[in-house]
């Protein structure tokens, strides 16, 4: 046997980890912000029927450019838009990835906002892309002077901007990000991962006004589809062809494509739930304020809160009664997503029984930049 040591690992990679939340069985879980409603018997038998059917053809390569599922997912989106200004990958993670290998790469540079999305730093550490980050204000809000002033600083050739932000569920408002645009010549990477949750409107109105602008999208989240690992952006058709240059050849299954598809026949069944969840959370956030809570303003479908003295002893103690939150975000803070009535009233009862006596100042400041978050 040799050991990782023994190989000639890249030099940036020597020490890493590979990092994700724990995947644990338990009988509450609240921790990676999916969507707790599994897809119908009728949705699921549609798609083992597309599956069928694609393995009848599994013998050849998938439809490079899965341009039926792009016009698919254009027609969701709206906004005028074609398959000629949408991208699909596994999951919004190869979007960023692709993203970055596009225009980032050595001698460039990410810019975020923290605390932010911790999956960031890694998409690009692995494509070679300097990871530069500005400190959001201290309620996590961001103005279009303090992004500007960043990349006046920095010089990135991308930007990444979350709205609504995990993990504080902030969102910014298209004035800002109207702003920004106008003011920088980077590629601004909107990644809203939740926006189907929000209030605020999608910087898809934005589109038409600024060629460089690029919206993430995914459908682990709203669309319950986290499994199928499957995420998307909108953008200019150049931005598109960047993508297609770097992308891995065929590099998403006939499966994947299929069950996407029926997905989005059935968005009026798998989104039925969004606004609920929503609900969830903005309750659980009054209620956690009833209690004494510090709560961020999200309009997300989690929540952010605390403050705890020591956050890792809640988080361990939730988890003892069965309920599986994330530690994440700036210190002394949880993060819980909602869940079903049934999972919310068990964080309920299990924060009433552990924590009035665990409020308090957390006696260590954690760098912001390492505490965000992995889904
Ligand atoms: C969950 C999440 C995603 C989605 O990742 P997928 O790879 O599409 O599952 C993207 N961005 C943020 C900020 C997220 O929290």
């Amino acid at each position: 046997m040799i050991t990782l040591a023994d190989l000639p690992l890249r030099d940036d990679l020597v020490g890493a980890e590979p990092y994700g939340a724990p995947q644990l069985v338990v009988p509450v879980v609240l921790n990676v912000n999916e969507n707790p409603y599994p897809p119908s018997a009728t949705v699921r038998r549609e798609m083992a029927e597309a599956v069928v059917e694609a393995a009848g053809q599994l013998n050849r390569y998938p439809e490079r450019e899965a341009l039926e599922l792009r016009r698919d997912l254009a027609n969701y989106l709206g906004h005028d838009l074609g398959p000629e200004n949408i991208w699909v990958a596994n999951g919004s993670n190869e979007i960023m990835s692709h993203l970055l290998t596009a225009f980032g790469g050595p001698g460039r540079r990410v810019l975020t906002f923290t605390p932010t999305y911790s999956m960031y730093p890694e998409y690009a550490r692995n494509t070679c892309t300097e990871y530069v980050t500005a400190p959001r204000r201290a309620d996590f809000t961001l103005d279009a002077d303090l992004i500007v002033d960043a990349i006046e600083e920095h010089r990135p050739t991308v930007v990444l901007i979350t709205t609504p932000n995990n993990p504080t569920g902030t969102t910014t408002s298209l004035q800002v990000i109207d702003e920004v645009c106008r003011r920088s010549d980077a590629i601004v990477v909107v990644d809203e991962a939740y926006q189907e949750f929000a209030r605020t409107d999608s910087a898809l109105e934005l589109m038409t006004r600024h060629p460089r602008l690029v919206v993430s999208r995914t459908m682990s989240k709203a669309f319950a589809l986290a499994g199928g690992r499957v995420g998307y952006l909108a953008a200019q058709p150049a931005v598109v062809d960047a993508c297609r240059i770097v992308r891995l050849p065929y590099h998403l299954s006939a499966q994947t494509q299929a069950v996407a598809r029926v997905a989005l026949r059935h968005s009026d069944e798998l989104l039925g739930r969004v606004h609920e969840l929503a609900e969830t959370a903005r309750a659980f956030e009054a209620w956690l304020r009833t209690r004494g809570y510090d709560v961020v303003d999200s309009e997300a479908n989690f929540t952010l809160f605390g403050r705890f003295a020591d956050r890792h002893n809640v988080w361990q103690q939730l988890l003892d009664r069965g309920v599986l939150i994330r530690e994440t975000g700036p210190d002394g803070y949880l993060r819980a997503s909602a869940g079903t009535p049934a999972e919310m009233a068990a964080l309920r009862d299990a924060l009433d029984d552990i924590s009035p006596t665990m409020l308090g100042e957390p006696t260590t400041r954690v760098d912001p930049v390492l505490q965000g978050e992995t889904a």
